[in-house]
């Protein structure tokens, strides 16, 4: 029955794109919408991204930041502010030209993300060093116009949290930028079972106004880079374009250093593509919605009904518990929860009730074990943990067997094309070798990992002396 079921899902190994797409959407996860590149939530979809949201926002709140809320719309004198920043961003902008029928005076930007909203405010409010350090934070969503769009990947529109913050100094400015860059890196590590690679990213690749980007790289299922969160540390460019400044303790004038970052609907993609098989979806019990779905089997019989909703009861304070009641076949429900990626399913049936047993099937292994109702909580408890583990581990492994180290430019292709994945590769520290890296591999440059590591004295390119390595993949 499970065969016959996968079969309109398009296998992973023979067309991963299509497997991505079928999964979005038979998982319950998106549907598209009549505006190209733009696509519904489902309830589902969207039960998954509270529950990462809520992890993060907690933790957002924990490190001293506070929840605001900007408007939609920049005014385009505004946004031209910051000269690198437009640069970046005007490409893919959506304008606003007319109120009704009436032209508008002065066109507005729908925003890419809202960097000038908070320097104008903050030009307003900040005024001595005892109004520092501002430490703000927006959930929200913004359009950027996207030429090629996938779901959660890339859309013209999507959800996200971006933390704005100034600073006193350039050094707390920076902690600040590593701090949340760290955040981010537990919620993938610890929520969503994703194993990051903190780094840097190159002067081509950084945030358009920035003074540095810091990212956490992943790796997918097919060996194609996702980056999954950025960090960016302004300096005080920002602040002397607005003129955000303090006066300091000795009353002398003082710019103030900036930082924003932001973490996205993207990362569910991730989560999709680094967990995900034949099957559907795999989701990790701390970011799942349902943890556990009783399906009860031959739930005609007497009794059996009211001793799954007994468990749902018991359950729940160790598990998000749901059971499923419908006159659905059982088959039909397994399979429906293994798409959904839910990481329990607890089976229990007339002769399960008598043995004062009931049947786990973990969703990562696929794996049965028949447990004692007397040790239900327990067991229970433990098995989340330990598919949330083995998830992670997991996903190391699979990184760790994929990436790879190049020393010379044919090495560096023959590897992209034999194991995709990360590799490890020394760099001169010139655009120009990234930019002829990426037109002859399509491979781009992740980031400067923290942990260096020394794998040749020369650059993969270009044959020049080496100043860091880099970790290059094709990416999403
Ligand atoms: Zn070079």
């Amino acid at each position: 029955m499970a065969k016959e079921f996968v079969k309109d899902v398009t296998s992973m190994d023979e067309d991963f794109a299509q497997w991505y797409t079928d999964i979005v959407t038979k998982a319950d996860l998106i549907d598209y919408s009549s505006v190209r590149g733009s696509m519904i939530i489902r309830p589902y979809g969207y039960a998954l991204w509270d529950n990462i949201k809520n992890e993060l926002d907690r933790r957002i709140k924990e490190t001293g930041h506070e929840n605001v809320y900007m408007p939609l719309f920049i005014p385009e004198s505004l946004l031209q502010k910051e000269k690198d920043h437009v640069e970046g961003f005007a490409p893919e902008v959506a304008w606003v030209t007319h109120g009704g029928s009436e032209e508008l005076a002065e066109r507005l930007v729908v925003r890419p993300t809202s960097e000038v909203l908070f320097c104008e405010h903050y030009k307003n409010i900040i005024h001595s060093y005892r109004d520092l350090p501002k430490l703000y934070n927006q959930w929200a969503n913004v359009v950027r116009w996207e030429k090629t769009t996938r779901p959660f990947l890339r859309t013209l529109e999507f959800l996200w949290q971006e933390g704005h913050t100034a600073h006193a100094t350039d050094e707390d400015a920076m902690e600040e930028t590593i701090k949340m860059l760290n955040v981010y890196a537990s919620i993938c590590e610890e929520i969503l079972a994703i194993p990051v690679v903190k780094g840097q990213k190159t002067e081509k690749e950084k945030f358009a106004g920035a003074k540095a980007t810091f990212t956490i790289e992943s790796l997918m299922h097919d060996g194609k880079a996702l980056q999954s969160g950025t960090s960016h540390h302004f300096g005080s460019g920002f602040a002397e374009a607005f003129g955000i400044q303090y006066t300091d303790k000795d009353g002398k004038l003082q710019y103030v250093h900036q930082t924003s970052w932001g973490f996205t609907t993207r990362i569910i993609g991730a989560l999709i593509m680094v967990h995900g098989d034949d099957r559907g979806l795999v989701i990790p019990p701390k970011a799942a919605p349902t943890q556990v779905m009783i399906v009860p089997i031959a739930q005609h019989k007497e009794g059996v009904l009211d001793f799954s909703y007994n468990l749902k009861q018991s359950l729940s304070s160790v598990a998000r518990v749901d059971i499923d009641a419908s006159d659905k076949k059982p088959g039909w429900k397994f399979n429906e929860y293994e798409m959904k990626g839910i990481p329990v399913r607890l089976e229990v049936g007339p002769k399960d009730i008598e043995n004062k047993q009931v049947v786990l099937v973990r969703r990562d292994t696929l794996e049965k074990l028949v447990v004692p109702i007397a040790e239900l909580e327990i067991k229970l408890a433990e098995l989340l943990d330990e598919i949330q583990e083995n998830l992670f581990n997991k996903a190391l492994n699979h990184r760790e067997g994929r990436t790879s180290k190049a020393v010379n430019f044919d090495e560096f292709k023959e590897t992209l094309v034999n194991k995709p994945g990360f590799i490890k590769a020394m760099w001169c520290g010139e655009t120009a070798c990234e930019e002829k890296i990426k037109e002859e591999t399509g491979a781009t440059s992740r980031c400067i990992p923290f942990e260096q590591e020394q794998v040749s004295d020369k650059c993969v390119c270009c044959g020049k002396e080496a100043k860091k390595m880099v970790y290059w993949a094709k990416a999403y």
